[in-house]
């Protein structure tokens, strides 16, 4: 048999962008295929990169050498560190980018790879071996091309037998708005004897900036600071815009709660799950009843339209409904809206069938990834599109698989988190489900993957060179820190903001250590700063304010690995465990397991979860006995 492609990913969204990068990065042979080349990078829902958690796997994609962090930089209309009222090791960087330029930057780094194809067609079939149909061998698409290849990574996303709703009436085959359905590939998935389920999502309208009342609504503006997502490129950035802030009150409650019959999620329409953390807005009335008010934001779709992204509002509800609502929101009464909102329903294939490196069990070379995997968001989808196109390429060339550890990346949490637990709704990431989660920092990711990235060869000698002077350089900064005593006169302002005074010269990186205090400012204040990029002395503040903590996360590791045969008293009052996440306490209380080790397969449940549970059942025992 004669093969095009080594591997052949079908879908150009944030998993088939990441996977193709991968294999074309490792030298084969790729094709990207995809339904429309039009909308290879699409940001199907919120044009926001980033966040928490998700804003760490951006940059672990990075360091590996993946281009959602070079696309968010080269499209990015508004940058925000989130989280920084809180310690510099929880940031968490967050980008609001222009739909266009994203697409845009997002074909044009793909199409730099010189053993990259991109082609353009609807698969409908996938071509399986003589010997039992047991390893996949190509794709066949709608027009009757066929492609052989030695690895097929599948990221269909929300596409495969995809169904709209707005309202109970109106239902759409779509695999989002614009969108055909991937129908034929979803059956041919099903004759491979793969389990299937249905989730949801949904996406709120859009409106026209031009009919928005600008005086009822507040102005929110990124931060000052050059921050980037990518550690390899400097892009220059897009001009910045503001976001703007709004609430959805009363008048909006009592309208939806009039209207929630006619909604396709309350009206019975849907039966998939949805997300929980991007709760429609009907969710959201129907389960916080008691809340006065929801906010909303206006965020710009790009910077050459007016359009905004009525964030806080997905709803699946009439069109007529959706604009009657628009109209009681403070600085929309005038509203005119560009599209309205709508759910989707989708198949998924549950990621246990997965081995840990996302190849399907019962399929060789055959890889799953992104949406199709029962996760929602496209950071989720970026990493996993990694971990496929890596495996592939080393799959079919006979090396081990590159498997993430739980403590090497948020990348490893959320493969491992899917491929052993399961999911039972549209899974996303939070630094809550990593046990380590300080370990596992955005400002530390190049830290982490650069010895993985250089081992699998996934960088080119310039990339290499530059991320590891990057990394010399945290070193050496933290070499001055340990080495330099400043003087309590040359201390005096940089302390200012701690409140505390210094008696006698100290060591920069004890002084460092003190809360409130800035490690950059201290190196500058001593006249030993001027040369280290604001980056770098950033990493070396985490890690030197960190330094004791970081130590204890190990530890409460270890421990926990050995608590796995601790057992749970039946008469455990979960719902009081007010340590345990919301979710943990609810999903708990259903299953009521009988140990931390069946405690943890419970989907939901994170790691800091367990480590409370310890906790709270020792502590539990001691009230009852
Ligand atoms: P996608 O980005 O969807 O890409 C799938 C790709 O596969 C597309 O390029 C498509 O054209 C192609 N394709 C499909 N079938 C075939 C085929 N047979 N042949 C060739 N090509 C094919 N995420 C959030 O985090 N929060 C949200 O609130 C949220 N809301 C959403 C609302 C809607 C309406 C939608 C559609 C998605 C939403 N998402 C949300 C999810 C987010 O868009 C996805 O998680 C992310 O895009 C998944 O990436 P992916 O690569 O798996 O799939």
């Amino acid at each position: 048999m004669s093969f095009d492609y080594d591997v052949i990913i079908v879908g150009g969204g944030h998993a088939g962008t990441e996977a193709a990068a991968m294999a074309a990065r490792l030298g084969a042979r790729t094709l990207l295929l995809t339904s429309n080349l039009e909308t290879i990078g699409q940001l199907s829902c919120n044009p926001a990169i980033g966040g928490i958690a998700k804003g760490t796997v951006v940059r672990e994609v990075d360091a590996l050498g993946g281009l959602m962090g070079r696309i968010a930089d080269l499209s990015a209309i508004q940058f925000r560190m989130l989280n920084r009222s809180k310690g510099p090791a929880v940031w968490a960087p967050r980008a609001q980018c222009d739909r266009t330029l994203y697409r845009r930057a997002a074909r044009q780094l793909l199409e730099g790879f010189p053993s990259l194809e991109l082609a353009q067609g609807m698969v409908t079939n996938l071509i399986l071996d003589q010997a039992g149909g047991t390893r996949v061998g190509g794709v066949e698409t709608a027009d009757g091309r066929r492609f052989r290849a030695h690895a097929v990574i599948i990221t269909a996303g929300t596409c495969l037998r995809g169904r709209i709703h707005l309202g109970t009436d109106t239902q759409i085959p779509a695999g989002r708005a614009g969108d055909q359905p991937s129908v034929e590939l979803a059956q041919v998935i099903t004759t491979l004897g793969v389990t299937v389920s249905r989730f949801k999502t949904g996406t709120p309208p859009r409106v026209d900036g031009r009919s928005v009342d600008w005086s009822k609504v507040s102005r929110q503006d990124g931060d000052e600071g050059e921050y980037r997502f990518s550690f390899h490129t400097r892009a220059q950035r897009p001009r910045q815009v503001p976001c703007w802030i709004t609430w959805a009150g009363e008048e909006v409650k009592e309208i939806i709660q009039r209207h929630l019959k006619e909604s396709a999620l309350y009206g019975g329409a849907i039966s998939g799950r949805g997300p929980r953390y991007c709760p429609s807005v009907e969710d959201k009335i129907v389960k916080f009843p008691e809340a006065k008010r929801h906010q909303v934001f206006l965020e710009p779709e790009g910077l050459d339209t007016h359009e905004l992204y009525v964030n806080g509002l997905s709803t699946s509800l009439p069109v007529a409904v959706q604009l009657e609502f628009l109209h009681a929101v403070p600085g929309l009464e005038r509203a005119r809206m560009t599209r309205p909102g709508y759910a989707i329903e989708y198949d998924y294939y549950p990621p246990t069938q997965l081995t840990p490196w996302l190849e399907l069990k019962t399929v060789e070379h055959l890889f799953f990834a992104g949406q199709i995997n029962g996760t929602t968001g496209y950071e989720e989808a970026a990493g996993q599109g990694v971990v496929a196109g890596i495996n592939a390429v080393r799959r079919i060339r006979g090396q081990e698989p590159v498997v993430f550890g739980r403590d090497d990346a948020y990348i490893g949490v959320l493969v491992d988190d899917l491929v052993t637990r399961g999911v039972d709704e549209p899974y996303r990431l939070f630094t809550s489900r990593s046990e380590f989660r300080l370990l596992l920092r955005q400002d530390n990711a190049l830290r982490r993957l650069l010895p993985l990235a250089e081992r699998l060869g996934l960088l080119t000698d310039a990339e290499l060179r530059g991320a590891e002077r990057r990394l010399d350089e945290e070193v050496s900064i933290l070499a001055v820190a340990r080495e330099t005593t400043i003087t309590p006169a040359q201390a005096a302002r940089p302390l200012e903001s701690s409140g505390t005074t210094l008696a006698a010269g100290e060591r920069i990186a004890l002084l460092a250590k003190r809360p409130g205090v800035s490690l950059g400012a201290l190196l500058e204040a001593a006249g030993v700063g001027a040369a280290f990029a604001p980056e770098a002395v950033l990493a070396a503040e985490i890690e030197i304010k960190y330094d004791g903590y970081l130590a204890r996360e190990r530890e409460a590791a270890a421990r926990l690995a050995e608590l796995a045969s601790f057992a749970l008293p039946a008469d455990l009052p979960y719902r009081e465990l007010l340590t345990l996440a919301t979710e943990a306490r609810q999903k708990l209380d259903r299953v009521r397991p009988t140990s931390l080790a069946q405690a943890a397969r419970v989907p939901g449940v994170s790691p800091s979860d367990l480590h409370n549970l310890v906790l709270e059942a020792t502590r539990w025992r001691r009230r009852v006995a």
